[in-house]
């Protein structure tokens, strides 16, 4: 596996990061085995958030105990000062630490957020302060919007910038990891599987390996899931394989949804995941957390056509900044029903 140089931050991190987003659905036992058998085969950045439920605490009980074996990356939410003191002050304890390696600005999506965060008594100066206290050492910031988090972060006030990378969403190669990559930033890529949709998964795993960056974040809730994962980062990708993983990019990309999440329904389709499935599931079919996801919204995919408010001009596509065809996607997708 590869380790690199992370930004500007002196620490050599994974190729293969942890997420540990998912570990609150699994028995304590199994989570504590999983993260310290991910760190025993060489992981070395584990990535969670004070809004994964109780990750923060897992992590705390499971490995903290290996704090100086992990680079240690969580996030808040919060947009004013006050609120976010306290989470990051909630995360040290969580997390049983006493510095927290990297500190993002959580899901920052519109321009009011980031200037909400970024203002005088905003989240940003609580992360300041914590880093001037010694109790974060370095600020980044995420979110789902690559062409403005490559403005934002072409300003120079974050070490890191963590986005999407997978085979279906390839647009952070555009702006985003040519500004951060400029700005001398620790580049993290997150959801090679897209939440389960992406496959084949050797593919979407290599597939964010292939590119410019440092950290891949993959969710991981077992041993089995892990060694998955080790597997497919083993070896470096070739050129050959890069093109072929870049052509397929390009084609299951072709959606062009950014998961945003700036549309929503009033019957409840839950637009982003089938935008984003439609290509792979046309071409290789879906995973089984994909047909359930199907199987679950089949109901409201089926509804959408019919749906009167819409007819003339569909709700969700008001909102879309990227201006996509949303109400022909989710009707197309009801053909998978044999509709
Ligand atoms: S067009 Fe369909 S998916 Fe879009 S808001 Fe209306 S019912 Fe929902
Ligand atoms: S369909 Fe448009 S608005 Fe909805 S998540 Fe995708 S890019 Fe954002």
């Amino acid at each position: 596996m590869r380790y690199s140089t992370f930004g500007q931050t002196g620490f050599k991190v994974s190729a293969l990061g942890f997420g540990a987003m998912n570990l609150p659905g699994v028995p304590l036992e199994q989570a504590r085995e999983t993260l310290n058998y991910a760190l025993d085969h060489g992981i070395n950045y584990i990535d969670t958030a004070a809004g994964y439920r109780n990750s923060e605490e897992i992590i705390g009980e499971s490995i903290s105990h290996r704090r100086d074996e992990y680079f240690l990356a969580t996030k808040t939410n919060k947009r004013s000062y006050a609120e976010a003191k306290e989470e990051i002050e909630r995360s040290l304890v969580r997390l049983k630490t006493d510095v927290i390696d990297l500190l993002q600005i959580h899901y920052v999506n519109y321009v009011s957020e980031y200037k909400a965060a970024m203002q005088n008594e905003g989240a940003y100066e609580a992360a300041l302060e914590m880093q001037a206290k010694g109790k974060v050492r370095h600020i980044g910031i995420t979110g789902h919007r690559p062409e403005l988090l490559a403005k934002w972060i072409s300003k120079g006030q974050f070490a890191q910038v963590l986005f999407h990378l997978n085979l279906a969403q390839p647009f952070s190669l555009d702006e985003l990891i040519p500004m951060a990559t400029k700005m001398g930033m620790g580049k993290v890529a997150m959801k090679p599987l897209s939440g389960g949709f992406i496959q084949p998964v050797e593919k979407a795993l290599r597939y964010p390996y292939s590119q410019n960056v440092d950290v891949i974040i993959s969710g991981m809730i077992s041993v089995d899931e892990v060694k998955q994962n080790l597997a497919a980062f083993e070896l470096e990708v070739g050129d050959a394989e890069r093109v072929e993983l870049e052509n397929l990019a390009t084609e299951l990309g072709s959606h062009n949804c950014r998961r945003c999440n700036y549309c929503s329904c009033p019957i409840g389709v839950t637009i982003p995941d089938i935008m984003i499935s439609s290509q792979i599931r046309n071409t290789f079919g879906l995973l089984p957390k994909g047909d359930g996801f199907y199987e679950r919204q089949k109901g409201n995919i089926m509804s959408c056509a019919d749906y009167e408010p819409c007819k003339e001009r569909p709700l969700c596509e008001e909102k879309c900044p990227y201006h996509l065809p949303m109400r022909k996607v989710v009707m197309e997708s009801a053909s998978y029903f044999g509709a």
